[in-house]
């Protein structure tokens, strides 16, 4: 389920993941995943690099079989000798290089494939820390194949769940204010090309619902405790980070989607348009897109040499 596969349709291979974290252990930065944004940020910029925030973009340029440059929903026009995009690969191909016979050949192509689920997640801030949690916690309901299935397959939301809670203060006090706590939790739930859950509607009632479960169970006092809370649901991974159906780790990882099977990070036609990220080689999870950055860095340097 951490690299978006069911784990009785996805292969074996992923369980390499699990041997690595008993054998070295389970990582988080301090400061937050904010704080590896920040490191990296500082890296690139170090090297020479410039990052431009805020700016969408809307438009590949190609000519013939080379990429050009890229537009921004702005209208603004950066030329460029190589294109990478980190974006979502059906996004890419569909929305970014729309009107391009490769991106339309390829939108198709990669619609057919399975995609993993999606998630809902409810960010939360509480005025005092719950000591007794651990930095991870996976909350199991009483069924396991069969929600997995539903999660995978289902129409709709299921009446249960399982649940991860992530409390990373027991590891890191600077996540939070002096003696409170920050949190999420996070459900796996069906991607929007299953179940057309209106999650405007259903997500602040699903946020209620777990959030009676924990504190019911395992934080006492959760709710006159809350500072702050966020939700994000399948419909924010579609619409604020362009996911294909709002799926949280682009193609399901079954192995004739994983690996060489999973979008290359190269493309075949436009020579020099470049992929990263979870709908590429090897896979989603953190390791798994530095892992395809690290791939793609080493094709573009190869090509740069040659
Ligand atoms: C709640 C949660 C917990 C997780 N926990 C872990 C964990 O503990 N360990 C782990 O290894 N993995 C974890 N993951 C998975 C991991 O975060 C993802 O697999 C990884 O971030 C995917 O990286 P990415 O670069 O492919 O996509 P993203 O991180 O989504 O980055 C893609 C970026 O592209 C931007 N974008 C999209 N379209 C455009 C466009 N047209 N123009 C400009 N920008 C665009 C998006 O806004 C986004 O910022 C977790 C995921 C979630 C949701």
């Amino acid at each position: 389920l951490l690299v978006g596969g069911n784990p009785f349709a996805t292969s074996s291979i992923y369980a390499l993941i699990h041997a690595l974290e008993r054998e070295w252990g389970v990582w988080f930065p301090k400061g937050g995943t904010g704080a590896l944004v920040r490191g990296m940020l500082k890296l690139f910029e170090d090297i020479g690099g410039r990052v431009e925030l805020n700016a969408e973009a809307a438009r590949i340029e190609t000519e013939g079989s080379r990429a050009t440059g890229v537009t921004t929903l702005d209208g603004r026009r950066f030329a460029a000798d190589l294109v990478a995009s980190n974006a979502d690969v059906v996004h890419t191909y569909d929305k970014l290089l729309a009107g391009t016979q490769r991106g339309m050949k390829e939108a198709k192509r990669l619609k057919t494939k399975r995609f993993s689920m999606s998630l809902f997640v409810i960010y939360f801030g509480l005025k005092r820390h719950q000591p007794q949690l651990r930095h991870h916690t996976v909350l199991f309901g009483a069924r396991y194949r069969q929600l997995i299935d539903e999660i995978f397959k289902g129409r709709e939301l299921a009446g249960d769940f399982s649940l991860y809670l992530h409390s990373p203060c027991a590891t890191d006090p600077s996540l939070a204010p002096d003696g409170m706590g920050s949190y999420y939790v996070l459900s796996p739930v069906p991607h929007l090309g299953n179940a057309e859950i209106d999650w405007s509607v259903e997500g602040p009632k699903y946020r209620d619902r777990i959030f009676d479960y924990l504190e019911e169970r395992y934080m006492p006092g959760l709710k006159a405790d809350l500072v702050t809370s966020r939700i994000f649901t399948p419909l924010d991974f579609q619409s604020e980070l362009n996911a294909h159906h709002g799926s949280a780790f682009s193609l399901d990882p079954v192995l004739t989607q994983s690996a060489w099977f999973r979008t290359h990070n190269r493309d075949a036609e436009i020579s020099n348009l470049f992929f990263v990220g979870a709908g590429t080689h090897p896979g989603a999870g953190v390791p798994g897109v530095v892992g395809s950055a690290k791939a793609t860095a080493g094709l573009i340097l190869g090509e740069r040499v040659a």
